[in-house]
């Protein structure tokens, strides 16, 4: 009988995970001139090609369609948003062929950068050797960027619903949709829902939706969703998921902090998870390389993404900081200048501007008005607000209003905190980021001539 063959090859930079972070990293250090080796088990591109960031935006814009609809005949189209037959199937059709092409041009990109790809699971056999399929693989250096999963809770019935990764496999638009959550993943997919036709619950543990944002942003998205029809479930939790005869769901939902009246939704088609992520870790046998992970299981880095075992580095999602695409890809990107061009390089954590692409869209960069007071105190602080309705909506009967928050810091009044809602704040927020991170105060906002008639020149004429 034949002994079986062990292979084994060796690599300077060794990328585990082909999502955004671990694929950046990747191409780097192939540009840097390092001989560069990726492992990935699913499709290329991770979570924010196939089942994040980019599907999800392509049903957000499917969604601002319908919402437009309703003002089509206030700017004189003959056209009724009842009118409106819309076509999931062939959304979804055309939306998985764009992301098969975005896995194609991931693959041909990874070639050109001449990174050697290896398709399949791959797990740590020690500290400086990975096994995928029958190959082990050895590197000086080594990153775990393997993102993260989403989390079904531990409730009867739970299976019976689906998390955003099922979203992306609907094959029709669901009737009557529960969404347990109140993260942006949650309020992003219960506004899109809603926008295209379903009718939608959204359960929340406690009275807010985005709770970690600032006030001025969860208080007026919670009543936009409510404007829009979405029944939101206060202080709840789903404490059972069963099947009716007829296969539709019927979902249990008690009080969240003690005991009350049990409430039942029944015939619901879809329930949707939204109530967090895991690190994806499961069979990378971390133990055997020693890597230390936190009490949640994300991996445990320094802030130059160094684990605590040498030469073994971790970033994006599976870190647990700020989970983003542009985070990963930053930190993957500037971890190979530091491995492969010697430059003394670190992502840096603060001012991180993000978008939540809910109906209407958020932008925010730096502190809440809660954690300014906290850090500088309320008598250091000089807060602009403006709440206005844009243009847009002169000649419409469905108005949205866009709120704006500055928070400032005497006696220079330094930025240090953005908070817009409002139609066109997701387009708007990356250049204020830019002044922001470069340490803008209010006068530098004002000394730029506004761009009129726009949302954004209201964030250089605050009073
Ligand atoms: C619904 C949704 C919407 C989102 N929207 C946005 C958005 O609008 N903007 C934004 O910035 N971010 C968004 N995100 C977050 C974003 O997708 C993540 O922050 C980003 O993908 C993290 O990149 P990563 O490289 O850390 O991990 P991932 O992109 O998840 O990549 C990890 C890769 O590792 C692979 N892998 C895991 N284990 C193994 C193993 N043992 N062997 C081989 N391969 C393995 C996985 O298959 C995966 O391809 C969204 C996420 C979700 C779920």
């Amino acid at each position: 009988m034949a002994a079986s063959r062990v292979i084994s090859r060796s690599f300077d930079y060794l990328v585990i995970g082909a999502g955004s972070g671990g694929i950046a990293s990747a191409k780097k250090a192939g540009a840097l001139g390092a001989k560069v080796a990726i492992i990935e088990h699913g499709p290329l591109g991770g979570t924010c090609v196939n089942v994040g960031c980019v599907p999800k935006k392509v049903m957000f814009y499917a969604a601002s369609h319908a919402e437009s609809l309703h003002d089509h005949q206030s700017y004189g189209f003959d056209i009724s948003a009842d009118d409106k037959i819309f076509n999931w199937p062939k959304v979804k059709k055309e939306r998985d062929s764009y992301i098969k092409r975005l896995n194609k041009i991931y693959e041909s990109g990874l070639e050109k950068a001449n990174v050697e790809l290896f398709l399949g699971h791959a797990k740590f056999v020690s500290p400086n050797e990975v096994l995928v399929n029958d190959v082990t693989l050895t590197a000086k250096h080594i990153l775990v960027a393997t993102g993260t999963k989403p989390i079904i809770p531990d409730v009867p019935g739970a299976k019976l619903g689906i998390t955003s990764d099922g979203f992306f496999e609907l094959e029709e638009l669901p009737k009557k949709v529960v969404v347990s959550g109140s993260g942006y993943i949650a309020v992003e997919m219960a506004g899109i829902l809603r926008a295209l036709g379903s009718e939608v619950s959204l359960v929340i543990r406690r009275g807010k939706i985005l709770r970690s944002f600032d006030d001025m942003l969860s208080d007026a998205l919670i009543d936009e969703m409510k404007h829009s029809g979405i029944n939101i479930i206060p202080h709840s939790k789903i404490t059972s998921v069963a099947q009716q005869p007829d296969k539709l769901l019927e979902v249990s939902v008690s009080p969240f902090d003690g005991e009350g009246e049990v409430k039942s939704l029944s015939n619901v088609d879809c329930l949707l998870w939204a109530v967090g992520r895991d690190a994806n870790v499961n069979d990378l046998q971390l133990e055997k390389a020693g890597i230390e992970q936190d009490k949640s299981g994300f991996i445990v880095v320094d802030e130059y993404q160094n684990t605590n075992v040498p030469f073994i580095y971790a970033l994006g999602d599976v870190a647990g900081k700020k989970l983003l695409t542009p985070v990963a890809i930053a930190a993957g990107r500037k971890l190979s200048r530091r491995l492969f061009n010697a430059e003394d390089v670190k992502l840096d954590y603060e001012n991180i501007p993000t978008v939540v692409f809910s109906h209407p869209p958020i932008g925010t960069i730096g502190l809440t008005e809660a954690e300014a007071i906290k850090e500088f105190g309320n008598e250091k602080l000089k807060i602009y607000t403006s709440t206005f309705t844009p243009l847009y909506y002169a000649l419409t009967s469905r108005k949205v209003k866009c709120h704006m928050k500055l928070i400032c810091v005497l006696p220079d009044e330094k930025i240090v905190g953005l908070h817009i809602i409002g139609m066109g704040s997701d387009e708007m927020l990356q250049g204020f980021g830019v002044a922001i991170k470069m340490g803008a105060t209010k006068d530098d906002f004002d000394n730029c001539v506004a761009i009129h008639p726009t949302s954004a020149e209201e964030l250089v004429t605050m009073k």
